[in-house]
């Protein structure tokens, strides 16, 4: 069987990442060096699917000096981590590229020792055998290596649909790669071999999760969430964990409540294709709402402690249960577009998406209506305008938001009409504090 090479590769690539990866290739070649596409992009050429990052290995050499000297004019390149793995951007187009390295894990969960190594080794420190796979791309590299490098038969794994790890004591060394494989299992189409199972087993008994820090298992979570963007359903990724005994692992109690699939599944699908833009939505914000929603106020709280979720974002987290039980009851008995647009004004775009997934389809159109169009209509009038007609206070907030309700109803069109409502509403004020006064003296 003939497997793809490296024109084939460079094929699938977007034009303007190809673009950036002949930089980088004209740099490895004018130095001599032995340059690869590894891991995720191979496995996913070999699939036919669309590859989202190029992820280069050089063998030996400075990936920072390489992807200086490849940079062309108006690209970046930042430093990743202090193993020397760089990121070379040009707009929308990116290509990863580390050294090669070996890894040896001194202690359960605990992040490995790094030091330099051959192909081999960096590919043998992988988490799938599917994932441990170079393709030789540059003439250095080709001389090395006539096709794509597998030492752990991973193109025959993936022929057969398995998702299997590269020694028994994988889970041991580094826990989070449950994580990784829950999510690689859907997206890939694979399932985990009987023995990665019972490795997974083994170390669950040892307690490995024990070990790993909530800031890392949160990075595994967000990560559910974005691969959303590529068809991923979160929920699948969870239902997985579920029946691999890890999320009570995790936290005792902790499961994927069966009320919360649906709406994890919408989400996921308003990841992939928004009904509405948003430049600053935090997707798993929103996803972790939604599943926790169903647990108690307990439960919750252990387990946004056990993944690190502080601050503003544990608060809204754990108030959306409560809080989206008042949206939905008010949502139906909202009058007129103003009224809903009143309401969900002070929604934050993670809360907005969470209720919109939890939300029944009627309610769902109102929420994408406000989300759309309504939020994004001005009112003819603003503060200034009512402080220049002298009205000040408290009650220039209550006319703005009358005006604006009045506005997006359709009762009012222009700053005159809109003027006249502010002061009418104004004058109704003064007159009931005014009657308020006067029953006050009498009585
Ligand atoms: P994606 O398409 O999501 O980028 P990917 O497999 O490339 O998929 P990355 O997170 O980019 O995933 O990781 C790059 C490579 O690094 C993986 O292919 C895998 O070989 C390796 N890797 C990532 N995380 C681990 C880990 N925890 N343990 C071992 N190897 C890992
Ligand atoms: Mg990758």
């Amino acid at each position: 069987m003939k497997f793809p090479g490296a024109s084939e590769f460079r094929k699938t690539l977007k034009h303007d990442t190809a673009a950036l990866l002949d930089s980088v290739l004209d740099a490895a070649e004018s130095r001599g060096l032995a340059i690869y596409a590894v891991g995720g992009p191979v496995r996913d050429l070999l699939l036919g699917k669309a590859i989202h990052d190029v992820d280069l290995l050089l063998e030996t050499g400075d990936a920072v000096a390489l992807a200086t000297l490849a940079a062309p004019p108006d690209a970046r390149v930042t430093r990743h981590d202090r193993f020397g793995t760089v990121r070379l951007q040009l707009g929308s187009a990116a290509v990863d590229l580390s050294v090669a390295r070996r890894e040896t894990y001194a202690q359960m969960g605990a992040l490995p020792r790094v030091e330099p190594g051959s192909l081999e080794e960096d590919l043998a420190r992988r988490d799938f055998t599917v994932n441990a796979l170079a393709l030789p791309l540059s003439s250095q590299a080709q001389r090395e290596h006539s096709g794509i490098v597998d030492l752990a038969d991973g193109i025959a794994d993936l022929a057969g649909g398995h998702l299997r790890i590269l020694h028994p004591r994988s889970f041991h060394d580094d826990p989070t790669r449950v994580l990784r494989a829950a999510r690689l299992v859907p997206r890939l189409g694979l399932s985990l071999t009987r023995g990665s199972r019972t490795a997974l087993r083994d170390a669950l008994r040892d307690g490995v999760f024990g070990r790993v820090s909530g800031d890392r298992l949160r990075r595994e979570l967000v990560k559910a969430f974005d691969d959303a963007q590529h068809g991923l359903d979160p929920s699948r990724v969870l239902r997985l964990l579920s029946n691999w005994h890890v999320l009570g692992a995790l936290e005792p109690g902790l499961d994927l409540p069966r009320a919360a699939v649906v709406p994890l599944r919408r989400l996921g699908r308003a990841i992939a294709s928004p009904p509405w833009r948003s430049s600053r939505w935090r997707s798993w914000v929103s996803g972790l709402s939604i599943w926790l929603a169903p647990a108690s106020p307990a439960l919750r709280r252990r387990t946004l402690q056990r993944f690190s979720v502080r601050g503003e974002v544990a608060q809204a987290i754990s108030r959306f249960p409560k809080a989206s039980g008042g949206w939905l009851a008010a949502l139906p008995r909202a009058r007129g577009r103003g009224a809903v647009d009143a309401l969900l004004d002070p929604l934050s775009e993670e809360e907005l998406y969470a209720l919109y997934s939890i939300a029944e389809s009627k309610l769902r159109g109102r929420i994408a209506r406000f989300a759309i169009e309504d939020r994004m209509r001005r009112a003819p009038i603003s503060g200034e305008d009512l402080l220049e007609i002298g009205l000040e206070g408290p009650v220039v907030g209550r006319a703005l938001k009358r005006v604006r309700i009045a506005y997006l109803d359709g009762a009012l069109q222009n700053r005159d009409e809109a003027i006249t409502l502010a002061r009418e509403i104004a004058r109704r004020r003064v007159t009931s504090k005014g009657k308020a006064v006067a029953k006050a003296k009498r009585c």
